[in-house]
């Protein structure tokens, strides 16, 4: 049964620190400018201490099994976090995202919606972005302002992606670090000061047969990088983290960054960066993880006949440690680099 809230979706001011749920990268400058706090949801699902049980009440609530795990945790998290407002793309992210969406509405949740535009046309990029300049109340000077003040943790999160390419930050505390830049954890400041502050420097001795890359969606196993830390490879590239953290576009403006950003524009605008890394980072393979149910699967091929390095596909279903069939076909692809 769908949780029904009190109210029905009713658009209300935006109110300074009012959190806002976000289901990917969004234009995380226009909320911050207007003193809401973005929260990335999936962040909360997949770090909570039963993330597997959010699922299980997603389908008690009615969802699928056959559905993506993210979307069940997602919808779960947002229901049980309270969270009121959120925002989402209705054209960029997936058809699921947008079906949750329309669940959220039901259940009285205020969903804002923009879309990236596919075309990567900056007219509409811009028109989509200024549509919700009005929504938060913000004025496109507030948010170039607010742009250039997160240049800075930007470009910390580009010192921490050079230090992982030298093998000095493990491949897992990049992906935490870089993944945790779509919300900078609802506050810049703080964000900038722990990241400065990391432990987590490591001096390890390469291994220049096992450098790989991790394509694909954010890998829903809970001890991933454990795994491939413990088999012995050295995960130099996260794709779509890195991608999260525009890092690849620093030197550009605003709605340039948002252009830049490849995840909403389709495989193949994801391949011109896949290649460029590919090369910069010295990959000897790549481990495709793909999402049970997940339309992107199927760009699996797309890759497949584009790469001429190793290619490992790896799909995960709910959150959970890693399978042994997995575990036995990552030992092989070890073996085979
Ligand atoms: S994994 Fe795929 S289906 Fe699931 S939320 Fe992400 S893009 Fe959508």
């Amino acid at each position: 049964m769908l949780k029904k809230r009190d109210k029905r979706y009713k658009r209300s001011k935006m109110q300074s620190n009012t959190k806002i749920g976000i289901t990917t990268t969004v234009p995380v400058e226009i909320i911050l400018a207007s003193g809401a706090i973005p929260v990335d949801i999936n962040n909360i699902f997949i770090t909570d201490v039963d993330p597997g049980n959010l699922v299980d009440k997603a389908e008690k609530a009615g969802f699928p099994q056959n559905t993506c795990s993210w979307i069940k945790g997602l919808y779960q998290t947002i229901i049980s976090q309270n969270i009121e407002k959120v925002l989402s793309p209705v054209w960029g992210d997936c058809s699921n995202s947008f079906a949750l969406s329309e669940i959220l509405s039901e259940c009285g949740i205020e969903v804002i919606e923009f879309q990236y535009p596919f075309d990567r046309n900056i007219k509409r990029l811009k028109e989509s972005f200024k549509e919700l300049y009005d929504r938060f109340d913000v004025s496109e000077k507030d948010v170039l302002k607010k742009h250039d003040d997160l240049q800075k943790v930007r470009k910390e999160l580009k010192t921490i992606d050079d230090l992982t390419i030298k093998g000095n930050i493990s491949g897992k505390d990049n992906h935490i670090y870089l993944v945790s830049s779509s919300d900078f954890e609802g506050n810049p400041d703080l964000f900038l000061k722990k990241i400065k502050n990391r432990p987590n420097i490591i001096k390890k001795e390469s291994d220049d047969n096992h450098r790989i890359g991790i394509i694909g969606v954010p890998p829903i196993f809970t001890n991933f990088f454990d795994v491939l830390e413990e088999l012995g490879f050295s995960v130099v590239y996260n794709e779509i983290p890195a991608e999260f953290s525009m890092i690849k576009s620093l030197d550009k403006g605003f709605y340039e960054k948002y252009l830049e950003y490849s995840y909403p524009y389709g495989m193949r605008f994801r391949l011109h960066t896949i290649k460029k890394e590919i090369k910069r980072r010295r990959l000897k393979g790549i481990i495709h993880y793909t999402q049970c149910f997940c339309y992107r699967q199927i760009e699996d091929i797309l890759l497949r006949k584009n790469i001429d390095i190793p290619i490992l596909t790896i799909e995960g279903d709910r959150p959970c440690e890693i399978d042994s069939r997995s575990r036995m076909r990552l030992e092989n692809f070890w073996e085979l680099l």
